[in-house]
């Protein structure tokens, strides 16, 4: 018996057709796509209808051309390495326009997605000047010349309901992309809206040809008031109960103190998963599920967790940690962590990884 990551395909495509409705999605698959898998994700999507993809890191980007030879590959990350960038057909943002001035000649015939910084100053051009002389200078370059393909943005508080942010970046991203249009400068490819963004505005924005959707399309809602059925969780991961033991009151269990028993007679199921899997400190302040009925995780520990429970439970017992139930997505409104932080946490060296048919 191991600890279980589980997918139930079937699911998680039905999600997708949900999530991505007639829109075109270019679909964010960093971090071995949110820990689903690169290759099974890849697969799935472009099954899906969706050929166009985005990551952090060029060797996944290398992967998923291995992959998928006819996709749209954007790499949101800058990267020097321009051979490999060319062979392998990887678009690129353009981070800067020093970037551009140093390396416009290394740029040629790469696709470049020049980046506008907005709100969450992670990278990108500060203003729509610098974009313009980047433009203008790649106008009159006559020769060695870069691919201006797309114009993109990230925003930083699309989540964020309580504060104005999300319309200032908003308000100032649609200005310099209308400005930019008046211009006569024009973009094959130009995104921005993350889940949180496409879900916040019910779709697309004028002028762009993709929203960039990574943990939607993965199974968990972007925020709260997004309906349970609108996004539906495909993942389960569970446990097993190796033993129950009877511990009394003052006794102490597990590593440090780790927990100490309040009663007599209290029932304790030793669990066969642990923050070394990937289980994080703040979800073990909440509940599991064995036998559909929920029961308190009392100590975590490297590759066991102490779950208190009663009579009903045995040594063998399955213990749910997350699936439709216990969605990823309510324990981020509980405060346990991001979605994508309770997801990439998951230690899949550890765990056995499932997908059913
Ligand atoms: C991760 C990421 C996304 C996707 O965000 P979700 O909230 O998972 O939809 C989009 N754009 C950038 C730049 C990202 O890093």
């Amino acid at each position: 018996m191991t600890a279980l990551w589980q997918l139930n395909t079937q699911l998680f495509r039905e999600n997708i057709r949900r999530v991505k409705q007639h829109y075109p999605i270019m679909a964010v698959v960093k971090n071995n796509a949110y820990n689903y898998g690169l290759a099974f994700a890849i697969k799935t999507f472009m099954e899906e209808g969706i050929d166009t993809f985005s990551t952090t890191s060029l060797s996944e980007a290398i992967q998923i051309r291995q992959l998928a030879p006819r996709a749209t590959i954007f790499l949101m990350n800058p990267s020097r390495e321009f051979d490999v960038l060319r062979e392998n057909d990887i678009h690129v943002t353009l981070p800067s326009k020093s970037f551009y001035d140093t390396h416009k000649h290394d740029l040629v015939d790469i696709h470049v997605h020049i980046e506008y910084e907005n709100l969450l100053h992670r990278s990108g051009f500060q203003n729509i000047d610098d974009i313009r002389d980047v433009l203008e200078d790649h106008a009159q370059n006559q020769s060695d010349k870069m691919i201006v393909t797309g114009l993109w943005t990230h925003f930083g508080y699309a989540d964020e309901f309580d504060v104005e942010d999300y319309h200032i970046e908003k308000h100032k991203w649609r200005a310099l992309v209308d400005e930019l249009h008046q211009d006569g400068y024009q973009f094959e490819l130009i995104h921005a809206q993350n889940s949180a963004s496409y879900f916040r505005e019910n779709g697309i924005f004028s002028r762009h040809s993709h929203v960039r959707v990574g943990i939607a399309l993965y199974g968990s809602r972007p925020f709260a008031s997004v309906p349970r059925h609108t996004i539906k969780q495909a993942l389960t991961l569970k446990a097993n109960v190796i033993q129950v033991r009877t511990v009394h009151e003052g006794e102490h269990c597990g590593y440090s103190f780790a927990y100490t028993a309040q009663n007599d007679h209290t029932k304790l199921a030793v669990v066969d998963i642990g923050y070394g899997d990937g289980i994080l400190r703040t979800r073990a302040q909440h509940d599991v599920l064995i036998n559909d009925k929920r029961y308190p995780i009392r100590a975590l520990m490297m590759s066991h967790m102490f779950v208190e429970v009663d009579a009903n439970v045995k040594a063998g017992d399955e213990v749910i940690i997350y699936n439709d139930i216990l969605r990823i997505d309510d324990y981020t409104f509980k405060g346990v962590g991001a979605n994508s932080e309770q997801l990439s946490a998951l230690n899949l060296n550890s765990l056995i990884k499932e997908y059913q048919a």
